[in-house]
């Protein structure tokens, strides 16, 4: 069960980092393991964790409730694939319940929205971001080893239809993989009414079918080829995170751009991860992180995870420093593993 430590709860978050940042978003991966296998996020041939050093549903919703008592108010549950993961929907539920929390969202692949979509919505969620690195089918399992693109559209639609907040589309772009496609990705997004962001890829984990150096491409030359198609405006919409976003008038769509390489955002950084063996990182770009699964698993209740939390916030660094050039992996492990 859930505490309702109602005494510690402020509209504020009490988490500051040693830089006055404070921390009102975490991300809590619930597995490792994926149905996909997307080029730059996993390796062909992957060891997954074992089971039981995974958080388990239990204790991932008692880790939602230290941060919401903390004063975090937005928790995005991801992956790996997280709808993969026994028990999501009761988690969601779970965090759904907390007092103090104004967002929760899902980061999915959508192989499996069409069975979870509605009971997920039931369930508190407010918004979904999907990836969507192609719309052709080919390609499309090309980049992801096994995905099977109309399945993922089908989950799109799914999403759609049980009435979510806002949806995102989240595209990694690679420059010789699906570049040339992002103006069709966001003509689908405009017509879908779906929010859509490029990411430029980062360098987690050790794959070895591409060179991440040679297939960067900047969200500026990504933004001029959109613009070939479409016109942009600069929309002053601020999510609070990395993305800056641009508009297409006469649609509600907004149209992300997440830079870290071209334009470091770490200044404004609101945000933690736990990956899905309760290991709090405190940098997407660094490999400071702090044990909360024995504080977890040693004590009930939430008092004195949150002691370890607070503590850990001294040691959030003050920014990644991933650069262009880099094919080594600046951290070595992958994105499913670090709560993407
Ligand atoms: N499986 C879910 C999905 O794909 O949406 C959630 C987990 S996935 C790790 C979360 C996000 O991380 C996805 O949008 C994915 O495209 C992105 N991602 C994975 N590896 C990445 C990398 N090396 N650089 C940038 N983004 C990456
Ligand atoms: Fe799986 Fe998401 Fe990684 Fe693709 S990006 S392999 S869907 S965890």
């Amino acid at each position: 069960m859930l505490e309702s430590s109602g005494s510690t709860l402020s509209n504020e978050s009490r988490l500051v980092d040693g830089f006055g940042r404070r921390i009102t978003y975490v991300r809590l991966s619930v597995t490792d393991r994926c149905d996909l296998r997307c080029r730059y996020c996993m390796a062909e041939d992957m060891t997954f964790l074992p089971r039981h050093e995974l958080l388990s549903i239990e204790e991932l919703a008692r880790l939602g409730a230290a941060f919401t008592e903390l004063g975090v108010h937005k928790i995005r549950v991801t992956g790996g694939e997280p709808l993969i993961r026994q028990g999501v929907v009761k988690l969601m539920a779970a965090l759904g319940r907390l007092r103090g929390l104004k967002e929760l969202c899902l980061t999915t692949n959508a192989t499996h929205l069409r069975r979870y979509a509605k009971a997920l919505k039931d369930a508190g969620v407010t918004r979904v971001n999907i990836s969507l690195d192609s719309l052709r089918p080919e390609r499309f399992r090309h980049l992801t080893r096994h995905g099977d693109l109309p399945q993922v559209l089908d989950g799109i639609r799914a999403a759609q239809e049980a009435g979510f907040e806002r949806i995102k589309l989240n595209c990694v772009a690679l420059k010789n993989y699906n570049a040339d496609e992002a103006p069709e990705l966001v003509r689908f997004a405009l017509d879908e009414g779906l929010d859509i962001s490029f990411i430029e890829e980062m360098p987690l984990g050790k794959i070895t079918d591409h060179g991440r150096a040679a297939e960067f491409v900047s969200s500026q030359q990504l933004r001029a080829s959109i613009e070939q198609a479409l016109p942009l405006q600069r929309s002053d919409h601020d999510s609070g995170g990395p993305a800056r976003y641009w508009q297409v008038p006469g649609y509600g769509s907004r149209i992300g751009f997440i830079s870290p390489h071209s334009e470091n955002f770490c200044a404004s950084c609101n945000r933690v991860r736990v990956t899905a063996t309760g290991r709090l990182l405190l940098c997407l770009g660094q490999e400071n992180s702090v044990d909360l699964r024995a504080p977890l698993r040693e004590h009930d209740g939430t008092e004195q995870v949150r002691k370890v939390i607070d503590a850990a916030m001294a040691q959030k660094p003050k920014e990644h420093d991933f650069t262009q050039q880099q094919d080594e992996p600046k951290i070595l492990r992958f994105m499913n593993a670090s709560g993407g």
